[in-house]
């Protein structure tokens, strides 16, 4: 790791003791999210990058709104692969959003913009998966990865490096950081969904669950069955279910990407030929929680939600090839969503665009 000390880079002292943590359920990744120009990334600028430092500082330093007592990053990344050492391990970061955010993770910055430079070089993506190891190694960080916008309504840190956040956060070689990736260590998917108003996943019982293995057998994806397919949803029906998503095509296998091993309304009418179940059109189906309305992740109910902003006409905001019903809660979903808050008089206080019970059932009904 090529490491840049606070000495190293001429950081100004602190302007209050920065908080102590001792470990951290892992660590968020976050971007400049201004203009940064692409010559940052050429070889023989890396001498400014100290320099960008000393100025990202003072930015913070000089905020008096959020009071900061020190660059908000626990580690900073230049393009070139450097560690910028920010907060340092073990010491809180300003930077997730909340203070039950910044208790929960680590913050490391990419010095990458919102226009100009976007992509994150090579070196950076090493500096990055180095500045993962040391936040593990010498402070305690779990396993996670994530990007700022998990849990909290951002950009941050752009689409690219979130992208790669997502992917598993890989060196360009394509080795892991040390210990894995959250997604590897988080395991087999061990939810429910309902669908036709029929429970699916882990524990789900009904003859229907056995429909679904005699159908991943007859597919050729029956591999992981001991016994043969029963009433009873287990780990084997899921390890064969994601075999047969995987064969779709989608990807993410960590649960509720879209490749765990659950079913979604379209895998199973791939699936089957057509959806078991009673109709639901005429009833609203249960609020699933607003854990299942995370920006940026996937979650079922995401489809559902996205099916009824469509049928009553909220969808203009996408991404330029129209509003399609997906898993995944987007920046868009939550526009959309607000929209439809704005123009409902019940919800129209608090148009935040991230549905409750009440959004939920007005929606769908
Ligand atoms: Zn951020
Ligand atoms: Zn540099």
């Amino acid at each position: 790791m090529k490491l840049v000390t606070r000495s190293n880079w001429g950081a100004r002292p602190s302007r209050y003791d920065l908080a102590y943590i001792a470990s951290t359920g892992g660590v968020k990744m976050h971007y400049e999210g201004t203009y940064v120009p692409k010559s940052l990334a050429a070889a023989d600028a890396h001498s400014s990058c100290a320099g960008r430092m000393r100025d990202l500082q003072a930015s913070h330093l000089a905020n008096r709104v959020e009071d900061y007592s020190d660059i908000a990053y626990n580690a900073v990344v230049c393009p070139h692969g450097s560690v910028f050492e920010g907060r340092g391990p073990h010491r809180k970061t300003g930077a997730n959003g909340n203070q039950a955010l910044n208790a929960a993770d680590y913050a490391v910055c990419a010095m990458l913009g919102n226009s100009g430079l976007v992509a994150p070089p090579d070196a950076m993506l090493d500096g990055l998966v180095d500045a993962i190891n040391w936040l593990r190694n010498s402070g305690s960080a779990g396993k996670r990865i994530g990007g700022h916008r998990d849990g909290y309504a951002t950009a941050c840190p752009g689409d690219r490096l979130y992208a790669w956040v997502q992917d598993g956060a890989h060196r360009p070689d394509g080795s892991s950081p040390q210990g894995g990736t959250g997604s590897e260590a988080s395991g087999i998917a061990r939810y429910q969904v309902t669908i036709g108003g029929l429970p699916y996943g882990y524990g789900a019982k009904g003859a229907h669950v056995t429909a679904v293995g005699q159908a991943l057998v007859a597919k050729g994806f029956g591999r992981h069955y001991k016994v043969g397919p029963g009433p009873e949803w287990t780990d084997a029906d899921t390890r064969n279910y994601q075999l047969f998503q995987l064969s779709l095509g989608y990807k993410g296998t960590a649960p509720h990407q879209d490749a765990d091993g659950v079913p979604g309304e379209v895998s199973l009418h791939q699936l089957l030929g057509y959806l078991p179940g009673k109709k639901t059109t005429s009833s609203v189906p249960p609020f699933p929680g607003r854990s299942a309305f995370v920006l940026g992740r996937t979650n079922p109910a995401v489809t559902t939600l996205d099916r009824g902003l469509i049928r009553k006409g909220f969808a203009r905001h996408h991404d330029g090839n129209g509003y399609q019903p997906g898993p995944r809660f987007t920046e868009y979903t939550r526009q959309n969503v607000a929209d439809f808050q704005r123009a409902t008089p019940a919800l129209a206080g608090d148009p935040d665009g991230y549905p409750g019970p009440q959004t939920w059932k007005l929606l769908l009904s």
